[in-house]
Order: structure tokens, then C-alpha cells, then sequence
């Protein structure tokens, strides 16, 4: 199965999610990475010098929705954001990577992705 077919498959696709969309290139974004199951763009709206949104191709509305099912899903996720701040010259410095889940948690986009943001220092707690 391809990329696309996977994106146009209605079972794994929210035809009314944004990131659905751009996953299925309805919705232009900067891909710096994309993969079999997972795709990752830049942040229109950056917080940081560095700051991408990795997501799985499939629609998963947000952490509070994974199963066991998806660890593989979660460790590509990983796994690229290791590879995308090394190629983007973060690595070295650190960096922080983070989900928000629901309303409280900060979340707008209810597809599945992680932030993947650097090139500035951060504080903890976040706000
Ligand atoms: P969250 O608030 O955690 O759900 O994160 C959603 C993120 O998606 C925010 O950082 C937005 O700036 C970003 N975003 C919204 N629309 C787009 C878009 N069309 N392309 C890239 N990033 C987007
Ligand atoms: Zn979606």
C-alpha cells in the first residue's frame, strides 16, 4: 500500500481534520520528513528557531487515543524527531518535544502530533 492510498483510505481519515488534509497534500505545508507512516512539516506559526509538527499519516485524534496497536506509529514518530533535530542542528543544544491533549492540555488540531522545537532554551514548567 502506498502513502496516498493509506492517506485516502476513509477508515484512518477524518475527511473534516486539517492535518488530514495536509497529510493527503489537500492543504500545502513544508514536509521535511515523511515516511511510510508518518509525515513531519514545519509549524506555521513557530514558537522556536526549530519547530515541526510530526504526526502519523493516519487520523489518531490525540495521545489519549493510543493503543498498543500504535507503538510502532509512536516509535517512527521518535525516531524521526531524533533524526529531524540532528539534521536540523538542534541535537547538539536540546531540545523539547511535547503533545497537548484536550483543551486544557492546549491542544487546537485534533490529529495526532508532536512538537518538535529547539534552537532557543526553554523554561519548566511550561505555562
Ligand atoms: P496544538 O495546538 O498542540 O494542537 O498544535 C497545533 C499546531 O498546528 C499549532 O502550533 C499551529 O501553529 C499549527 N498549525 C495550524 N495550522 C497549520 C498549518 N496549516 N500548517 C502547519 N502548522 C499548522
Ligand atoms: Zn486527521
Amino acid at each position: 500500500m502506498t502513502a496516498e492510498t493509506t492517506a485516502g483510505n476513509d477508515a484512518r481519515r477524518d475527511p473534516d481534520c486539517l492535518f488530514c488534509k495536509i497529510v493527503a497534500r489537500e492543504i500545502p505545508s513544508t514536509r521535511v520528513a515523511e515516511d511510510d507512516l508518518v509525515i513531519a512539516i514545519r509549524d506555521i506559526a513557530p514558537r522556536a528557531p526549530t519547530h515541526i509538527l510530526i504526526m502519523p499519516r493516519d487520523h489518531i485524534a490525540s495521545a489519549a487515543d493510543l493503543t498498543d496497536a500504535d507503538a510502532t506509529i509512536v516509535g517512527r514518530i521518535f525516531a524521526k524527531a531524533a533524526g529531524i533535530a540532528r539534521s536540523e542542528g538542534i541535537a547538539e543544544g536540546g531540545y523539547r518535544i511535547v503533545t497537548n491533549v484536550g483543551d486544557w492540555g492546549g491542544q487546537t488540531v485534533d490529529h495526532l502530533h508532536f512538537h518538535l522545537m529547539g534552537g532557543r532554551a526553554f523554561t519548566w514548567p511550561p505555562g
